[in-house]
């Protein structure tokens, strides 16, 4: 049930439900509070906090899924950075995601995209689909392969450019559109998900990467700054809330890790750390009811 938090980004605010410790758990969720490369507004690294203190709005029940997150075992491990350099900030979470990984479903809060691809790198996932407003595409940027423009391009590092599938992209530089033809990166406009409809578009996806276990990685400026408008890099003609939840749901069976990332509580009313929260616990929730789960 709700609890009354003051919107104070406090230390001790655990993620809502996340009852067990590290032992009993079998999903573990972590904030990494970092912003150090970020190009436009300010404000990623109080990210983990504010979608923390959100989370706490909802009904442990899940209408929809039938699913009580009470009774998850999820387990809250707090907060990683700020650091130094995006060198320092790799190497850190790579140690800290893989301490967690073990097996169990990882979440991961951030901070800025950069922060994304070592943590797919400890899940040893081997396809990752991002929701994106941008390609993130460049090789480096700004003198370092660690910014949060180059998210993907890191992704495919890791798993094949054949294994990564961004939707929601509606912003890309003329390099970065050579690149993907020339490295075989696929991905979905959110022109394509106006027209063709989110299910086609995932079904796109799912048939596109044929690694497995899967990786999902939430750039909150993919959805349209109308849901979403607690974001650095803004970019209307976004996918809606309604088309997210639906890749969360649709996906969450078959993920072994997943983020939301580029919340910026400075920028935001609320809604987007919310909108972050309920991203989470959908997936918490379908997860709780698949018989996939391991
Ligand atoms: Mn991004
Ligand atoms: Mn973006």
């Amino acid at each position: 049930m709700k609890k009354n938090l003051a919107r104070t980004y406090c230390e001790d605010v655990l993620f809502a439900d996340a009852n067990v410790g590290p032992n009993e758990a079998d999903s573990v969720l972590f904030g990494v509070r970092y912003g150090g490369t970020v190009s436009f507004r300010k404000g990623t690294e109080t990210g983990p906090c504010a979608i923390r203190e959100e989370s706490w709005n909802f009904e442990t029940f899940h209408w929809e899924h039938g699913t009580d997150l009470e009774k998850s075992k999820l387990f809250d491990a707090g907060d990683i950075g700020p650091f130094k350099t995006p060198d320092e900030m790799v190497t850190s979470v790579a140690t800290r995601a893989r301490e967690l990984a073990h097996g169990n479903f990882l979440v991961m809060l951030g901070g800025e995209h950069s922060v994304s691809a070592p943590v797919v790198e400890a899940t040893k996932a081997k396809c990752v689909i991002v929701v994106d407003a941008h390609l993130d595409f460049r090789d480096s940027y700004h003198d370092s392969k660690n910014n949060h423009a180059c998210a993907t391009r890191r992704f495919a590092e890791l798993v094949g450019a054949e294994n990564v599938f961004p939707i929601g992209i509606r912003s890309i530089c003329a390099e970065e559109l050579e690149d993907a033809k020339r490295l075989g990166l696929k991905y979905a406009t959110s022109k394509d998900v106006r027209e063709r409809g989110i299910d086609r578009v995932i079904d796109e996806a799912l048939a596109s990467v044929k690694g497995r276990p899967l990786y999902l990685s939430i750039d909150i400026d993919g959805l349209d700054p109308a849901y979403a408008p607690g974001t650095g890099t803004p970019e209307p003609f976004g996918i809606t809330s309604w088309d997210a939840k639906r890749i969360v749901e649709r996906l969450a069976p078959e993920l072994i890790g997943m983020d939301v990332v580029e919340v910026s509580p400075p920028c935001d009313n609320g809604n987007t750390a919310s909108l972050a929260a309920r991203l989470v616990r959908e997936a918490m929730a379908v997860r709780m009811k698949s018989p996939t789960r391991e």
